[in-house]
């Protein structure tokens, strides 16, 4: 089997100016037995200079990656930047057009598909594309999230503890840039596979994002988007910017332990006793959860295992099992 990817890119990444184009994926489907999948992918060029890396829509119930990366790519016009910036607004844009986390064609993640595979479902041969031909022209990847279905988030810019000193101490600069209220880092509690983990691992300086959720979707998490996006690419030098002010110092915060990802400990309705930004210790009652089947059972207590401040919590009651209902956060120092 051939390394090689079976996508072909319509545009050109080296030309310079504006170009609006697609990657096509190759598929056979029922209603046709050769097919192309178009996921669109903006490229705008000027000169040489360093080069940024934008997604949305990696999740398909996430909408203000799209959103935003569309109206820049419509707005920016190559005389206003200085290098190369590449656009994908729409990663998995079978998922957006249905609204949903996962693939509707596949039923994969694609920010659990990542290196991937040319010979995958859609969602891998995209996730191989981007990672053998889109992440290594980038300086710096960002990657733009929400909480989407499930759940509610502080709006903040998001990132691992890398390894290397040097690296990390830009990843804080360029979050710290975004002039989001938090910068947030995280570690996987599910599962591998990340566009970020990846980008990270190739040295990349890479953001990810929370903004909210789909319930959040508005005004004010579309503007500390939109604005953290520009923001950022102009601390990389990459957008021409006569004046800006400076973003307001964001709070760095960490959820480091496996446990201040709490998981419920049993399906039914979930209760939130507690609201984005609260101070808890451990020991108190964050929520509860009712059994749908036993009405007469006292609810089951949701407990913080750690102390913390309440980043993000379940947005929806019907909760299963092992899914996530709160995660705490602490302040997080970098010398
Ligand atoms: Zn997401």
């Amino acid at each position: 089997m051939s390394s090689e990817s079976l996508v072909r890119a319509d545009v050109d990444f080296e030309r310079q100016g504006k170009q609006f184009g697609n990657l096509a994926v190759p598929q056979s489907t029922n209603s046709a037995g050769w097919a192309k999948r178009f996921i669109p992918v903006v490229v705008i060029k000027n000169g040489s200079g360093p080069t940024a890396v934008l997604f949305g829509g990696n999740h398909g119930d996430e909408f203000e990656g799209p959103v935003t990366l569309m109206n820049l790519a419509r707005r920016l016009e190559p005389d206003q930047i200085q290098g190369r910036i590449i656009l994908v607004p729409m990663l998995n844009r079978p998922a957006v057009e249905v609204g949903t986390r996962l693939s509707p064609l596949d039923g994969c993640n694609m920010n659990r598909a990542f290196p991937g595979r040319p010979d995958d479902t859609i969602t891998g041969m995209i996730a191989h594309y981007v990672s053998s031909t889109i992440l290594p022209m980038a300086d710096l990847v960002v990657d733009i999230h929400s909480g989407g279905s499930s759940t509610l988030f502080l709006p903040s810019v998001n990132m691992h503890e890398v390894e290397n000193q040097e690296q990390m101490r830009k990843m804080l600069d360029a979050g710290r840039a975004w002039g989001a209220p938090y910068v947030f880092i995280y570690r996987d509690v599910a599962g591998a596979g990340l566009l970020p983990t990846l980008a990270e691992q190739m040295g990349k300086v890479t953001l990810g994002t929370e903004m909210g959720s789909k319930s959040q979707f508005g005004v004010e998490t579309l503007g500390i988007t939109a604005r953290g996006v520009e923001n950022v690419l102009d601390w990389a030098n990459i957008l021409k910017r006569s004046s800006a002010s400076a973003p307001p110092e964001p709070q760095l915060v960490a959820a480091t332990e496996e446990a201040d990802y709490i998981m419920a400990s049993a399906s039914g309705l979930f209760e939130p006793l507690c609201e984005l930004g609260d101070e808890v210790k451990s020991g108190n009652r964050l929520g509860q959860i009712h059994s749908i089947e036993h009405p007469e059972r006292a609810p089951i207590p949701v407990l913080a295992q750690t102390n913390g401040m309440v980043m993000a919590r379940r947005a929806i009651p019907l909760t299963l099992q092992g899914e996530l209902v709160v995660a705490l956060v602490r302040p997080f120092e970098f010398s």
